[in-house]
């Protein structure tokens, strides 16, 4: 029996590829639907709540074809609200998770992660403001309980995901007040190669330029609450290639939702705690090394779709198409040279797909000048109220020199986010005030916990109760 955890993009098509290979599946999923990110959708299950998206989005039938197969296929068993906390190894794989309030552990010999990524965050003043959030925050009202954030809203950051949000949000009726993309669009030219072998993708993104206006070179550096302590306006000023803020720039937006972005974090939560290799993405952030058939540093784990390089829907669905034949063949016996044959067609969509992704990550990159914005009264963990002044304190004055240190001194990434908002932050600040680059192994030492979700001391103390898949 195989399990996948994660029922995106990348966890449905293992899911699929693995019971079309003839494994039995068992696919977990903390949110109560199926899609992942990409394919968020209303509460409803029927067709009407995928069709109703897809004024939003053009391919949500393909995401509406998918999930039917993993629902229909009777080797695939579903558990949505299925909140995986804790996996360990021993001779077989322990994955221990919340159902119905009840924890569950479940014991099986193959395990695909396909947890995906969460949106990254920078800190600046006012970014703990009501109606400060991320576009993936904005995003998600949208599309999982149709609530726009706000009536006049800004969008910020960098990376192409900017686009659709705003356009998400202007289709469903918000005024986008400024949409300001930090990174150049003349960056373009050195990869014009790149670009003209994905000329669908760069067409869309036209499409959306088309229609939007994208000021490019800007930031919001700064959001300011009125007397009823909500988001009155942000401050935007232009930026330089470095990052930092040319002065003379600085106006202000008046807006009642400001979504701010600068990329996306994969979620390597559960792969940190099994010990995989974790190598530098493009971004210098860890992602989890896979060979060719995306199988991990543990000959029975296997990993797909964002966590393994942040690239988007596409080449996560390649990658899961490609774990799940593997994993089953892996599990039936069948020797590698015929499952490479079996993969080596999609090998080929992955790599151009990759080098696609990776020449994204290299355009809209985020440099070092935005901790320039940032006042000493910032907060760079919000969960536990600690400022960067009281992060300095503890580099100048108790010899913090790493994250985890600055963890055990200022509780920085001890909240409930467990640091999946902060601890990137907190690597790149440390190493700033010692004027040293920031290396792969400087995020990995902040990310490995036992229990990656907080779960009660009563369900610690109960312990799990051995599941039996269908
Ligand atoms: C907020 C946000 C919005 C995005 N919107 C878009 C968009 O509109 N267009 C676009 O092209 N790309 C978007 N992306 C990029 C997106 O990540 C990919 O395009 C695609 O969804 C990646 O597929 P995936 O299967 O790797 O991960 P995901 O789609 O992120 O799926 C991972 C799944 O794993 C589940 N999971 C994670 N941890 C656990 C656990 N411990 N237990 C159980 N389940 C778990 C999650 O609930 C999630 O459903 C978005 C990303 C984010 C973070």
């Amino acid at each position: 029996m195989i399990t996948i955890i994660g029922g995106g993009p990348a966890g449905m098509s293992a899911a699929v590829a693995a019971a079309n290979a003839g494994a039995s599946v068992l696919l977990l999923e903390s949110s109560s639907r199926l899609g992942g990110q990409y394919w968020r959708h209303l509460p409803e299950n029927g067709l009407d709540s995928w069709m109703g998206q897809s004024a939003l989005q053009s391919d949500y039938g393909a995401g509406f074809l998918l999930r039917n197969h993993v629902m229909s296929n009777p080797k695939i068993e579903v558990l949505c609200g299925a909140q995986v906390w804790s996996v360990t190894k021993e001779k077989t794989i322990l994955v221990n998770f919340l159902h119905d309030g009840v924890s569950h552990v479940v014991d099986t010999q193959r395990l695909i992660l396909a947890t995906g990524a969460y949106d990254r965050t920078l800190p600046f003043p006012g970014w703990d403001i009501p109606g400060v959030m991320t576009p993936g925050a904005a995003q998600a009202l949208l599309k999982s309980s149709h609530v726009l954030a706000g009536k006049k809203i800004v969008v910020a950051g960098t990376g192409p995901f900017l686009l659709p949000v705003a356009s998400d949000l202007s289709k469903a009726g918000a005024e986008i007040v400024g949409l300001f993309e930090v990174n150049k669009l003349r960056k373009w030219f050195a990869y014009s190669g790149v670009a003209l072998r994905n000329y669908k993708k760069i067409v869309q993104g036209g499409r959306y330029l088309g229609a939007l206006h994208q000021r490019r070179g800007y930031a919001v550096i700064s959001a300011h609450a009125g007397a009823a302590g909500e988001l009155e306006f942000v401050k935007v000023a232009k930026i330089d290639s470095r990052f930092h803020i040319k002065k003379e720039s600085i106006t202000a937006i008046p807006c009642d939702a400001a979504a701010v972005g600068w990329g996306f974090t994969p979620d390597l939560s559960i792969a940190q705690s099994l010990g995989l290799n974790l190598i530098a993405g493009q971004d210098t952030y860890p992602v989890v090394a896979v060979d060719e058939y995306q199988c991990t540093s543990d000959p029975r784990v296997y990993a797909a779709g964002e966590i393994t390089g942040i690239g988007g829907s596409e080449l996560s669905l390649t990658e899961g198409i490609i774990a799940g034949q593997a994993v089953a063949d892996s599990e039936m016996g069948i020797n590698r040279t015929a499952t490479k044959r079996k993969i080596e067609r999609n090998s080929k969509i992955r790599k151009k797909q990759r080098r696609f992704a990776n020449t994204l990550l290299k355009i809209y990159s985020v440099k070092s000048g935005w901790k320039s914005w940032v006042t000493d009264e910032t907060l760079v963990c919000r969960c536990e109220e600690v400022s960067l002044e009281a992060l300095k304190r503890s580099i100048k004055e108790l010899g913090v020199t790493d994250a985890r240190s600055a963890k055990l001194l200022t509780r920085v990434g001890m909240g409930a986010c467990q640091g999946r908002i902060c601890s990137r932050t907190v690597v790149e600040v440390i190493a700033g005030e010692q004027n040293i680059e920031v290396e792969v192994q400087d995020f990995i030492s902040t990310g490995n916990r036992p229990i990656f979700t907080p779960i009660t001391l009563g369900i610690l103390a109960e312990g799990s109760k051995p599941y039996q898949p269908l």
